[in-house]
């Protein structure tokens, strides 16, 4: 049996050296200690608690909120040998009584509860028949009643620290504001806890932002240009829109599946399992989708409405290439959905100042939209981090032009201040553009607006770009949507600075092909590439794992991931000594995979051989 942390790591999991904060996490609980640990999606958090558990005596009980992601690690860990099982509504009794006596007897290293499932009589009487290593917290954000992901019975998980305070507890997220972290510590009486606090850049992400125009073709060109066959999530503000634009892109011949509150239970986890054990499925969806959702090999996200706030963005696109491989995160919007949030909020419950909490975040995420510097800049600074332009988003690779707008600023507000002021009206962004460009609308004529000294004077910009000038006074909050929620647009305390002409204003423009629509594409090209024969070797042995996926119903990714297929497919290994050293090969995986391996690369050799012998025979 091991006995270090690297053993561990090296036998059990098949990886050579720890990441980031990773050892120091686990030495703190090996010793006893208690941990809050922050780290990205994809940055390596369960090990943290799995190796811990691994080396103390005991069983270390996860508390994880979703049941469909239970099973995936359940899967995962017996795949590498480790005894692990898990509690939920989904089991009969039998199967229950049966993981109880397994818990009782220390047979387990590990095992997952719902944290319902934890807090009733019979699970917390069972646990203190038993042995126990350590308790795991995850998606420990779900104790902040701010948060998206507020979960109630979250709260009664202090209960821990009182029942057993002997017992070392860490709890993890990869979501959390500083007054989202002094919650969490708090709320889970982890006051004591060692912090770790990793960088939150997830440098795989490029990012990107498009301006909305016919957005499921542009959405559907995305796709289509740079994410052929792969898996993906495109986020939609409501249900309707899932479920139109999944079928739109099933239209299209791609494999889209819808996914939000209003389905029945049966069909989203039906939908939710393709998603994880296919390859190359899309899943739109509203953001009841995806926490937790520990898939891998997610290429993209995409977001064809605005999100409600920079932290959801900056947790929903995380979830691409959680693998560490090249991922897009990909957003369109528009002025529209400006006006549309701000009406979402105006007709939200809550208190007034619940409701300019909730519109300031939609500010900041406009801000980071129409931001000319770099998109991860802003993103990491939203969470209290700083770093240099990244180089890799698409303000960083192709830097907006901007432009002196402080005349057409002027012509805008001016526009709003003399409806207000000298007819006492308020309007939207279309009828103002219309007044601007001096269009005789029935609108404007029933109104006389043709009469008013504005009529007409932006006639030199195009629609597209007033639309653009137009967000970008929102975003900088020289123009606000009206709080009443009547979608008019009003001045604002520093609008008059800019009609006095005593601030100028640099706007960005928009290129026509839509933001750097050729130099930005195509991130796959920094794929670490596979070619020609490899390539080609890649793909036998995927086809493999699909087939042993299938037949033991589990995800691919839990036999192994691309990352040991593509090592395999370079190193061609002939026997099961050059297994040693690739990344995911455990000795467990080792015994239970490596002769079907080396068979499948065998086979690939032969074959290639085969084909190569004719023009052998012709030089
Ligand atoms: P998180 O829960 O933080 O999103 P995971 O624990 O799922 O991340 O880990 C993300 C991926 O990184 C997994 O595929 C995991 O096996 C892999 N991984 C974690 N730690 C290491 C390591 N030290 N070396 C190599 N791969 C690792
Ligand atoms: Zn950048």
């Amino acid at each position: 049996m091991s006995h270090t942390a690297l053993d561990v790591l090296q036998d059990v999991f098949g990886y050579d050296s720890f990441r980031g904060k990773q050892y120091d996490v686990i030495q703190t609980l090996q010793q006893g200690g208690d941990a809050l640990v922050l780290m990205p999606t994809g940055g390596g958090k369960s090990l943290c608690y799995q190796i811990p558990a691994l080396l103390r005596p005991g069983t270390g009980i996860v508390v994880s909120p979703l049941i469909a992601l239970m099973q995936d690690q359940v899967d995962a860990l017996t795949e590498l040998g480790v005894q692990a099982a898990y509690l939920n509504s989904t089991q009969d009794w039998q199967t229950v009584r049966e993981v109880e006596r397994e818990f009782l007897t220390g047979q387990l290293d590990l095992l997952y509860v719902a944290p319902e499932r934890l807090l009733t009589d019979r699970c917390l009487n069972m646990l203190a028949r038993g042995q126990i290593s350590l308790f795991a917290i995850d998606e420990a954000h779900c104790v902040s009643q701010w948060g998206h992901d507020f979960r109630p019975e979250y709260l009664g998980l202090s209960l821990l620290a009182q029942r057993w305070p002997e017992v070392p507890r860490v709890a993890l997220t990869a979501t959390a504001t500083a007054q989202t972290r002094a919650e969490i510590a708090q709320r889970l009486q982890l006051e004591q806890a060692e912090h770790y606090v990793s960088s939150f850049d997830r440098p795989n992400i490029f990012y990107r932002i498009v301006e909305k125009k016919e957005v499921r073709r542009q959405l559907l060109a995305f796709i289509q240009q740079e994410h052929a066959g792969d898996a993906g999530i495109v986020y939609c503000l409501s249900r309707n829109r899932v479920d139109e634009t999944a079928a739109f892109l099933a239209e299209q011949g791609i494999h889209a599946l819808p996914y939000h509150a209003g389905l029945d239970a049966a069909q989203r986890a039906r939908n939710q399992t393709r998603f994880l054990r296919e390859e190359g499925v899309v899943m739109v969806a509203t953001i009841a989708f995806g926490m937790g959702v520990n898939k891998p090999d997610v290429r993209f996200v995409a977001h064809i409405d605005l999100p409600k706030s920079v932290e959801g963005y900056y947790q929903e696109t995380g979830r691409a290439g959680r693998d560490g491989e090249p991922a897009n995160a990909w957003l369109a919007y528009g002025l529209q959905d400006v006006v549309q949030l701000h009406r979402m909020i105006s007709e939200s419950a809550g208190d007034e100042m619940h409701r300019r909490n909730l519109a300031q975040q939609v500010d900041a995420m406009l801000a980071l939209c129409e931001t000319t510097s770099c998109r991860r800049q802003g993103l990491l600074a939203y969470f209290g981090q700083q770093i240099d332009a990244c180089g890799h988003c698409d303000t960083c690779v192709e830097p907006p032009e901007s432009w002196d707008g402080t005349i057409a600023a002027q012509k805008l507000l001016s526009a709003i201040f003399r409806l207000w002021r000298e007819r006492g009206q308020r309007f939207g962004a279309g009828h103002l553009i219309d007044i601007l460009q001096g269009k005789r609308t029935e609108r404007v004529l029933s109104n006389q607006h043709e009469t008013l000294s504005v009529f007409g004077v932006g006639s030199d910009l195009s629609d597209q770009m007033w639309r653009s000038v137009l967000r970008q006074l929102l975003a900088q909050n020289l123009i606000e949507v009206d709080s009443e929620g009547h979608r008019t647009l009003v001045l604002t305390e520093t609008s008059r600075a800019v009609l006095k002409g005593e601030r100028r204003l640099l706007l960005r423009r928009e290129s026509s092909s839509g933001p750097a629509a050729h130099k930005v594409k195509s991130q796959r090209a920094q794929e670490p590439a596979l070619e020609g024969e490899d390539l080609r070797c890649f793909e036998v042995l995927r086809s493999w794992r699909a087939q042993v996926a299938r037949e033991q119903g589990v995800a691919a990714f839990v036999i192994f991931q691309n990352a040991t297929l593509r090592a395999i497919a370079q190193q061609r290994p002939a026997q099961l000594s050059d297994l040693d050293g690739i990344t995911g090969i455990g000795a467990h995986k080792r015994e239970t995979y490596g002769q079907a391996l080396l068979d499948c690369v065998a086979a690939f050799q032969k074959q290639n051989q085969d084909q190569l012998m004719p023009s052998a025979a012709l030089e």
